[in-house]
């Protein structure tokens, strides 16, 4: 079979650093998953130094006595090996899950995520759609827009104050840390420590969002190492997709000489990474799932087959069955295994 794809298509365009990414609100079944999960884990978080054992705080890091309290258990710094271990075991866990799906630690679980999410949703609120929000930068500031950003970054600082307060609350007794906010007593070294938190979440989560992910963080970078031809990826299906084009509804696309891509542009707009899945598999893709979303949306429109965009292995999209017991996964499976057992 012959695909038309159009020359300037097959041009990997150079990731835009350049000005923000005004990413199109989706629902789907993917987006969901991220959610809920995403409330689950700040949930999580928030709660964990709330939690009581043996009338003492469950989980608790004081670098004043450098002891490491959890659940009765109590580290000194003589037992670094055991910290050590249980970084190892997240690490191995780690591999283990992206030799298998890919990215979806960045794409559903990641702290970075999570708090883009949260702020993408503010924003959404506040400043409307993504047409809004093009329509409101390009235009000229007006009392309603100054309303819509004073609005938006005052949340976006009580968001990252109260982060970096729960934070702070794994370091010294929730309790104490609690009662002195609400009566102003925090001492100078711990809000200093405070703001210097809530200063990161609303620069990373409010402003550099998606740069954090594809240039400051060396996890993206050499994550691919752990992929092979059985990962399920995220993967446009071009045989299909091709050629790509607008059309009506109604239309036959074989009478056109077109494929099942309509050319939407959905897929791109939905992006956190501000990549074009059709060009094939990047690096700044985080495997989140939202384009598969946007383009099933699409696929039903047009009264089309889901799945032009959807998770699956090279080897599947070379038409062979993917392999769930390789070696390179049982492998990150079982060293995860032993470190836990040992
Ligand atoms: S290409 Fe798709 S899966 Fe990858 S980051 Fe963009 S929306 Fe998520
Ligand atoms: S969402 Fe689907 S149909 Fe629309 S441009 Fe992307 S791949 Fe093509």
């Amino acid at each position: 079979m012959k695909f038309d794809i159009k020359e300037e298509d097959m041009i990997i365009k150079p990731y835009n650093t350049e000005g923000p990414i005004y990413i199109r609100e989706q629902k789907g079944f993917f987006q969901r998953i991220r959610r809920n999960l995403g409330w689950l884990l700040m949930l999580t978080f928030i709660a964990i130094p709330w939690i009581q054992y043996n009338g003492q705080q469950a989980v608790l890091l004081d670098v004043a006595t450098q002891t490491f309290t959890i659940f009765g258990l109590t580290l000194l710094p003589q037992d670094f090996m055991i910290l050590a271990l249980l970084f190892m075991v997240g690490a191995f866990a780690l591999f283990f899950v992206t030799n298998w799906l890919g990215r979806v630690w960045c794409g559903y679980t990641c702290p970075q995520t999570i708090w883009m999410l949260m702020f993408s949703w503010v924003e959404q609120r506040i400043e409307g759609t993504r047409n809004q929000r093009i329509k409101l930068d390009k235009s000229q500031w007006t009392l309603s827009t100054w309303r819509k950003k004073i609005t938006k970054h005052s949340a976006w600082i009580i968001i990252s104050v109260l982060t970096a307060t729960s934070f702070m609350a794994y370091f010294i007794p929730a309790k104490s840390l609690y009662m002195e906010m609400l009566t102003f007593e925090w001492s100078g070294i711990t809000s200093f420590w405070v703001f210097l938190f809530a200063f990161c979440t609303y620069g990373n989560a409010g402003f550099l969002r998606e740069k954090m992910c594809t240039i400051a963080c060396p996890y993206s970078r050499f994550q691919a190492v752990m992929f092979d031809k059985d990962t399920l990826l995220v993967t446009y299906d071009s045989k299909r997709g091709e050629s790509r084009g607008p059309r009506k509804r109604k239309a036959d696309p074989k009478e056109l000489n077109l494929g099942d891509c309509v050319d939407c542009n959905l897929c791109v707009e939905v992006c956190p990474a501000g990549i074009d899945i059709r060009n094939g598999l990047q690096y700044e893709c985080i495997n989140c799932g939202l384009c598969i979303d946007a383009c099933d949306d699409t696929m039903e429109k047009f009264g089309y087959q889901k799945g032009l965009i959807k998770y699956a292995s090279e080897k599947q999209m070379e038409g062979k069955k993917t392999n769930p017991f390789r070696l390179k996964l049982i492998g990150y499976g079982a060293l995860t295994a032993l470190l836990i057992i040992s």
